[in-house]
């Protein structure tokens, strides 16, 4: 009773003062602006240095967000270039959302050309172990790799002109004790069906897999894996989502898939860098830039080193022992070193168990 009399009560006000004559008042302080992040990471010799992803889910197989938002958040996190790698076999939203295996790409397509995010139409081929998840990135049509037979599924993407790469290897849902390579994983990287394995996938790091990759000359993957949105999953304030760093003539797609078929990768993930030496090796140069060489007193050198990038770098001096310094993205420090003396980067890795070595002159 009481409701209804303030009810009256308004109608009542509303009818004297005339303040429903005012329709619509915006306030736009409520709305959020979005912004395009900046990475720093320097270009290589004749090369651009982009930041992809190119493994993530979508409400069209079990992700929860709609292909839209992929693009957006690529956007405002400073990449380049993503692939939407639905699974195939498994799609638990499908009575809901309906659509094709190619839907979260033509989807995403239109918002990626308006925001200049390169969009590869990919897929994530979803089996047991063996061969597990590969995902099959620059396809042509999803819905023909939608076969029973595992061998079919792989060989049609194969047929379409795909990079197929083996997604998670050590996941311990389908390798819970070990971590190996099966007999049909050696057979397709000998037929070069398999050009690259993630060394990296969601927030785990295999080093037995950047093994693999450089024994077989592979290209080193890292990837979100995101079925979340990227802002719930990772810690942004500190890191960025894990990603492959490409090394391509320019931003073209068909200059990206020649780029990860020649191996120009380094996987990147929090404080960490995985890939070739030669790669690492000019990285880590551009990126840390002499500022103000000092005087050589007693046969060591004063420093003052600049970090260009958003690069992490953990150095540890090889001929001092304890002699360690951490450089954050955009810091200077100033250090003393000795002209001949080597510095182990102790969060680069260049090997399973072997860390890129660097000196300043
Ligand atoms: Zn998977
Ligand atoms: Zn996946």
């Amino acid at each position: 009773m009481k409701k209804r009399i303030s009810f009256i009560t308004l109608l009542y006000l509303i009818a004297v003062t005339g303040i429903a004559q005012i329709a619509n008042i915006q306030v736009p302080e409520l709305e959020k602006k979005h912004f395009r992040n900046t990475i720093r990471i320097p270009d290589l010799d004749g090369y651009k240095t982009l930041k992809c992803d190119f493994h993530m889910h979508t409400v069209f197989s079990d992700g929860i967000v709609w292909p839209d938002v992929r693009i957006e958040e690529a956007w405002e996190e400073g990449l380049d270039a993503i692939a939407i790698t639905d699974h195939i076999e498994y799609t638990p939203h499908k009575p809901f959302v309906g659509g094709s295996f190619n839907s979260s790409y033509e989807i995403a397509y239109q918002k990626a050309k308006e925001l200049g995010i390169v969009l590869i139409r990919g897929a994530e081929i979803t089996r047991d172990m063996p061969p597990g998840h590969l995902n099959v990135l620059f396809v042509k049509n999803i819905d023909k790799i939608n076969v029973p037979d595992p061998m079919g599924a792989i060989m049609e993407a194969k047929n379409q002109g795909a990079f197929i790469f083996w997604n998670h290897p050590c996941w311990t849902a389908q390798q819970p004790d070990s971590c190996i390579m099966f007999s049909m994983h050696k057979d397709l990287i000998k037929k070069h069906v398999i050009s690259g394995i993630e060394v990296f996938n969601e927030k785990e790091w295999y080093p037995i897999a950047l093994h693999w990759c450089l024994e077989n000359n592979l290209t080193i993957l890292g990837n979100s894996d995101i079925h979340d949105f990227t802002s719930h999953y990772y810690s942004m304030e500190q890191w960025h989502r894990p990603m492959t760093l490409v090394f391509s003539k320019d931003t073209a797609s068909e200059n990206i898939r020649e780029a990860l078929f020649a191996g120009r990768t380094v996987a990147w993930f929090a404080k960490y860098v995985a890939g070739k030496e030669v790669y690492l090796q000019e990285l880590f140069r551009k990126s840390v830039i002499v500022d103000k060489p000092g005087k050589t007193i007693k046969g060591e050198t004063a420093l003052t080193l600049k970090n260009m990038s958003d690069f992490t770098f953990e150095l540890s001096s090889l001929s001092v022992p304890g002699k360690s310094v951490v450089f954050h993205p955009g810091e200077s420090i100033s250090m003393k070193v000795k002209p001949d003396e080597e510095f182990f980067v102790t969060n680069w890795f260049i090997g399973a168990d072997k860390n890129l070595r660097v000196r300043f002159f």
